[in-house]
């Protein structure tokens, strides 16, 4: 019940305004976004990769209203890029973008995203690592697989993100398994209707897993993308089914969210990689955060009290 809710709040500007001024938000927001700065991140970088694990960073920010924001956006992701270049991790640690930090939804967006990812895309290529396009809202959709195809001309270890709760994810999980391409499968974090996307969480995960059986049998590289112990355990007979080694797909979860399974896969052999998000422009990816699991707005409310 209450998950829509908090997704309906993502998007006001007056509960952005709100949130973001509560003196306790910062400590809450920390377990999810470890770091303002690039300077802030790096230790984490280190620290993370040191035990084991691959990485994926999001600078966070969505929903930008003009052109030099596109501009600022492509520039940090281009600073990150040097930086992970300088700590000698290019092939541990990739980079996750959203196409609305690009300009994707500003006049002429589609050419505009394209245009400053692209950049963003060949210098990762550079240091020998790749970029994932996240799935925004199914509005965003048809533009983010379009873009994604054009920047697998030249790059085509681009991934890009498909989820489980949409009614056209089957048929584009067959498209991206017939062509090869890295695939992120997540069960979807957006307020989505119900013209599009299935409602209950007991048809997400049923979509989920016939979704995921197509990546496995197909040509491509599968990231399964969920916390959920019932599918990543799936995903382990479906890979074994499919004949996949332990290097032919992977898991991904998202930073401050069931560390230890991260740990245990990894020291499993399996490639794992976190979703590590740092930034500024955070509110959007911590409602996303708190709309999933109820119990961290009342942790989150609680802190507000007891301060
Ligand atoms: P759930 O059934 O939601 O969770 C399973 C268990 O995981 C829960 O019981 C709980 O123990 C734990 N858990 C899950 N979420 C939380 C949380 N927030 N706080 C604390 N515990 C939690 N969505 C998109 O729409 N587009 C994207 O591009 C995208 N990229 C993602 C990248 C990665 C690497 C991951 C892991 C997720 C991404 N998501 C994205 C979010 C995704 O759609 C889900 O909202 C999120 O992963 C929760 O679903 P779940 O599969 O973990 O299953």
């Amino acid at each position: 019940m209450l998950g829509p809710v908090i997704l309906a709040a993502s998007r006001s500007d007056r509960m952005r305004r709100l949130v973001s001024a509560a003196p306790v938000t910062k400590q809450v927001v920390d377990r999810f976004i470890p770091g303002e700065t690039v300077d802030e991140i790096v230790p984490i970088i280190e620290d993370l990769t040191a035990k084991g694990l691959e990485l994926t960073m999001d600078v966070v920010g969505e929903d930008i209203t003009t052109p030099e924001q596109a501009t600022a956006a492509r520039d940090a992701y281009l600073l990150l890029v040097e930086r992970i270049k300088d700590l000698g991790l290019g092939t541990r640690v990739e980079m996750s973008v959203k196409l609305s930090m690009f300009g994707q939804a500003l006049p002429g967006g589609h050419e505009l995203a394209l245009a400053n990812v692209r950049p963003v895309v060949e210098a990762a290529a550079a240091i020998g690592t790749t970029v994932t396009l996240d799935a925004e809202d199914h509005t965003t959709l048809d533009s983010m697989f379009a873009i994604h195809d054009e920047l697998r001309k030249d790059f085509p270890q681009t991934g890009c993100v498909i989820q489980a709760y949409l009614f056209r994810t089957e048929a584009d999980a067959r498209r991206l398994a017939e062509n090869g391409s890295r695939v992120r499968l997540v069960k979807g974090a957006y307020k989505e209707p119900a013209e599009v996307a299935y409602q209950q969480k007991h048809e997400i995960d049923k979509a989920y897993v016939r979704v995921l059986r197509t990546l496995m049998e197909g040509e491509g590289y599968p990231m399964v993308g969920s916390h959920d112990p019932r599918l990543i355990s799936i995903a382990q007979e479906l890979a074994h089914q499919a004949g996949r080694k332990l290097d032919e797909y992977e898991f991904q979860m998202l930073y401050g969210i069931r560390g230890d399974e991260h740990l245990r896969l990894a020291a499993e052999g399996h490639r794992m990689r976190v979703y590590t998000a740092y930034g500024t422009d955070w509110y959007g990816y911590f409602m996303r955060r708190l709309a999933e699991k109820p119990a961290n707005l009342r942790f989150f409310v609680r802190s507000m009290i007891t301060k």
